[in-house]
């Protein structure tokens, strides 16, 4: 679903990422982990182009990314994105956040749109704030309205970077649960996550990136039980 080759990405002197390959399967939840400032982020945004890489080529879906117009937008709504801060649009409802998409980029008809809005809003839990703002709505349930926007556009293929960063910690389980029931139900996914009991139970692959270079990947028991490389050794030193 997602191909990643020699992805190269820097910031004037700063090299954020050096050669990245990545491969995510359909129906893979690959969780992307790392200390700060090891081009996480960047390579997430470079998943749909919200950051242009210098070198390397990302496919999706067998497609090569288009550069821009609009085979990037219907690219963009492929590939869902969820950030740590929840980038709803505040002064609509969260209804309206919900259908927006749908019906300016997808053509879809208010009503189904509506419909569609409804039942995600009900699959995240989060059934009666429909008619509300986003300020009327605590972080965790904010999160949860975004991840329901954004499968709101029927994605591919979901990003999530961070999605529980910000959130109170009484608020994380509920994202996170959220999400695990995304994964369960087969969608793809790349989740950049400090929660490694997430990255534990969910993942199938654990990818680990340091200094802007996947420096190791494997299934999250031979990871967290034995990792390779003496830079994730330090760092699960660090989290766990
Ligand atoms: P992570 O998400 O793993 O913390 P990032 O991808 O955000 O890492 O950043 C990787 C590196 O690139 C960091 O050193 C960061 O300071 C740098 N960087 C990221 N975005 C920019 C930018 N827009 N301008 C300059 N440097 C950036
Ligand atoms: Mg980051």
């Amino acid at each position: 679903m997602i191909e990643v080759r020699g992805l190269q990405k820097r910031f004037g002197d700063h090299v954020a990422l050096r050669d990245v390959d990545l491969d995510v399967g359909k129906g893979e939840v690959v969780v992307v982990i790392g200390p700060s400032g090891s081009g996480k982020s960047t390579l997430c945004r470079c998943l749909n182009r919200l950051e242009t890489p210098d070198g390397g080529s990302v496919r999706i879906d067998g497609r090569e990314l288009p550069a821009e117009g609009r085979a990037l937008a219907k690219l963009r709504a492929d590939v869902g994105m969820v950030f740590q801060s929840f980038n709803l649009f505040q002064h609509k409802t969260v209804l309206q956040n919900l259908t927006l998409g749908p019906t300016k980029v997808r053509g879809a008809s208010r009503e189904e749109a509506e419909r569609t809005a409804r039942e995600l809003l009900d699959r995240v839990g989060i059934g009666e704030q429909a008619g509300k703002l986003p300020a009327q709505l605590s972080g965790g349930q904010q999160q949860r309205a975004a991840i329901a926007r954004a499968l709101a556009m029927r994605p591919k293929a979901m990003l999530f970077d961070e999605p529980t960063s910000a959130l109170d910690p009484e608020m994380v389980g509920e994202v996170l649960d959220v999400m695990t029931g995304l994964a369960r139900d087969g969608m793809t996914m790349v989740v950049v996550t400090h929660e490694m009991g997430f990255a534990r139970k969910v993942a199938d692959r654990v990818v680990f990136m340091a200094d802007g270079e996947v420096v190791e990947s494997g299934k999250p028991s031979e990871f967290f039980d034995s990792p390779a490389s003496d830079r994730a050794r330090d760092f699960l030193a660090k989290v766990l």
